[in-house]
């Protein structure tokens, strides 16, 4: 089975920690953490584990554009943008929204030397793709060689980051003398899951995988996992059909919508404010 190969530019493995606390209060579940918000200082989050394949995939091309999108805030694409400035290849953002303050992550974006584009969100729903190929003629007529990643570099490659990452926890777990049985996620763009997902069947590990879906509903992600896993097998040129029937989305929680936090939500982080050391920031909720 060949395997991809990956540019080194996450701080990995992550460590994991138990939340005592948390534990304690809920008196039931062991609950431990992922920390994956501590893969890099400008790239913190999970989206640098599935860049590491993508990237490579790009540099390997001769890319020297690189064309992204996500949301204004997305931290798919200040990853992708710092990764861009390290590596010398420019980067192009397609946000949904429009002009929006010079803040948070747009304004490391904008610090990092990306240049952007807006298109409302209902475009980036419905005609994203078609956006994304006019991006891509109009700098392949200017004379670059542009490398398309989707939406929180989720497809068949960039889900070799979590691939990975399953792997990674199997060590850690030898190590520290435990066996994890559910391992939690948000879902946003399904590779994160799809990753640790693939290699728990491929490894026939006995683990449930849970997604809490952000956005969209249960069926929407149970395709879109499916095709992104599908691509990755590709990619490992297995090509029998691997079933996402034991795959557990948890549907319900999208609330407002993306990005959105009611009251409730923010009331429910200030409630929980002992253990707000591991829920605000972290990029991964194990
Ligand atoms: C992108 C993201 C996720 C979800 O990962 P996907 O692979 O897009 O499903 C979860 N948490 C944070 C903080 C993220 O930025």
């Amino acid at each position: 089975m060949k395997f991809p190969e990956r540019l080194k530019l996450a701080n990995l493995p992550t460590p994991i920690q138990k939340m005592e606390r948390l534990s304690h209060e809920l008196g039931g579940p062991q609950i431990y953490i992922k920390r994956d918000d501590y893969t890099g200082i400008e790239v913190s989050g999970n989206k640098i584990r599935k860049l590491e394949y993508a990237l490579k995939e790009a540099v390997d091309l001769g890319a020297d554009m690189l064309i992204t999108c996500g949301g204004i805030q997305s931290n798919h694409c200040r990853a992708t943008a710092a990764m861009g400035a390290k590596l010398g290849i420019k980067v192009h953002l397609i946000l949904a929204g429009d002009s929006p303050e010079l803040q948070g992550n747009f304004l490391l974006d904008e610090l990092f030397g990306a240049s952007y584009q807006f298109i409302t969100p209902e475009a980036y729903g419905s005609q994203l793709n078609l956006v994304i190929k006019k991006v891509y003629e109009k700098l392949y007529s200017d004379g670059y060689k542009p490398y398309v990643i989707p939406t929180g570099a989720s497809n068949g490659i960039g889900t070799f980051g979590y691939y990975r990452c399953m792997k990674e926890i199997v060590k850690q777990e030898e190590k520290m003398g435990i066996q994890f049985d559910s391992i939690v996620t948000a879902l946003g763009s399904g590779g994160t899951v799809g990753g640790l997902f693939l290699y728990a069947k491929l490894n026939g590990l006995r683990k449930n995988i849970y997604g809490i879906n952000i956005s969209a509903d249960e069926s929407y992600f149970r395709q879109r996992i499916s095709e992104i896993i599908k691509e990755s097998m590709e990619y490992l040129s297995i090509n029998h059909k691997l079933s996402c029937d034991d795959l557990n989305i948890i549907d319900g929680y999208v609330g407002d919508g993306y990005a959105l936090s009611r009251s409730y939500e923010i009331d429910f982080i200030k409630k929980n404010r002992c253990f707000r050391r591991y829920c605000i920031g972290s990029s991964l909720y194990w």
